[in-house]
């Protein structure tokens, strides 16, 4: 049965940060403070730390109870964040991340060859091998594997630090027996007390529960879902049902002109290319999204161009050089842009126009795509993306690494 997601989360992140730029801490229990006071709390603590039960959210007078020798350090949230976007482009060199969770954890969508589990476990190896190679070796990561995203983070739980667990559907539901309720992400102190209520105290009994019951316990339709992600279905479109892949992208201040926001666009573009070749597909279609500052009326512009289904980046450019013509003058500052391919068939059934050599830069995009995937997103790029070039690193989106306050589960 194949799989679908890889999720990687790496380990005691902000102290293995501290580590890895502080050689002096390693090996050291390493506790991360907000402010440096004995009345705050630890936010983060080092894998060594842990082992004397030091962990997120121990104050500090208990941490220096259970261990004297721990070492105290400020948490420097900018530059955790800087590396954070580091580990993002490390892994986006082995496969494209579908969606960052937070500062230390993203998803990718297993495809083709990949949901199967020796390629699988090979990728979650090269993903491990290229956070240390490209940003350092003290950044452990458990990475899980699973027919959904919800069993392949319940899988990196599994084993910390340094992990690589694997959940197959077959083994469902006995492999989730060895956790507690609240192991299980989605279920919190006040779910755990609702389950309990119904007379589930256990991860086996909350298998063996019915879609209605788990219906009750979440007083909704997410209790449904919730037994459907547990036997390994997923919720999602799968990727071969998508129907569109696209990049946008809030401006900086000092990017908001035309020329710059064109560059950024190109840096979109071409990373939209890479993911749609990547995933094994055409697009018939080509949109150009732009919106403006200071507008009382959400003032945007959305042009869009069809074409015979392909993937080349070259034509892509020529597309796209096409709709920024016919865009109107600017009436304010590019505050937001944006590109999106619609009209996906899978590359092996698109119907070649015979007037129309499709395969003339095949060889060159996969040598692109090879390039940027082994040296980093932005090692060969078109002249146009130059000035965008680390405007767009990432589609990060910045409402999830706000959560520097507290990391999640170390
Ligand atoms: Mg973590």
């Amino acid at each position: 049965m194949p799989l679908h997601t890889l999720y990687v989360d790496l380990n005691s992140f902000f102290a293995s940060v501290e580590q890895q730029l502080r050689p002096e801490l390693r090996g050291r229990p390493v506790g991360v403070l907000p402010v440096m006071a004995d009345t705050t709390c630890c936010i983060a603590a080092s894998i060594d730390a842990k082992r004397y039960g030091i962990r997120t959210g121990t104050p500090v007078w208990q941490a220096r109870r259970l261990c004297r020798d721990i070492v105290f350090v400020q948490a420097r949230p900018a530059t955790y964040v800087e590396i954070h976007h580091r580990i993002v482009a490390a892994v986006e060199s082995c496969t494209p991340v579908g969606e960052v969770l937070s500062i230390d954890e993203m998803a990718c969508e297993l495809m083709g060859r990949e949901r199967e589990e020796t390629q699988a476990i090979a990728l979650g190896k090269r993903i491990k091998r290229a956070i240390y190679d490209q940003v350092g070796d003290m950044l452990h990561s458990s990475v899980g594997i699973g027919p959904n995203r919800f069993l392949a983070k319940t899988a990196s739980n599994m084993q910390k630090p340094d992990g690589l667990v694997v959940i197959r559907r077959e083994d469902l539901p006995q492999r989730l027996y060895s956790l507690a309720l609240r192991d299980l992400t989605g279920i919190g102190r006040a779910t755990e007390a609702r389950l309990n209520r119904l007379g589930i105290h256990t991860v086996e009994a909350l298998c063996a529960a019915s879609a209605d019951t788990l219906r009750h316990a979440w007083n909704g339709i997410e209790g449904e879902r919730y037994y459907a992600r547990l036997r390994g279905d997923t919720l999602a479109a799968p990727p071969t049902r998508r129907s569109s892949i696209g990049h946008s992208h809030v401006l900086a201040p000092d990017l908001r002109d035309p020329v710059s926001a064109q560059a950024v666009l190109y840096r979109l573009l071409h990373k939209a290319a890479t993911r749609l070749r990547h995933y094994g597909f055409c697009a018939g279609s080509l949109g150009l999204h732009l919106h403006y500052l200071d507008n009382p009326h959400d003032r945007h512009w959305t042009g869009q161009t069809r074409f015979a289904p392909h993937a080349d980046t070259f034509r892509f450019n020529a597309a796209f050089a096409g709709l920024w013509q016919r865009r109107p003058p600017e009436p304010a500052p590019i505050l937001k842009v944006g590109v999106t391919f619609t009209e996906l068939v899978e590359a092996h059934q698109t119907t070649r126009d015979l007037f129309d050599p499709v395969d003339r830069h095949a060889g060159l995009n996969a040598a692109l795509d090879r390039i940027n995937r082994r040296y980093g997103p932005n090692t060969l790029y078109f002249g146009g993306a130059h000035k965008g070039r680390g405007a767009a690193p990432m589609r990060i989106a910045f409402s999830h690494v706000p959560e520097l306050q507290v990391e999640r589960d170390g």
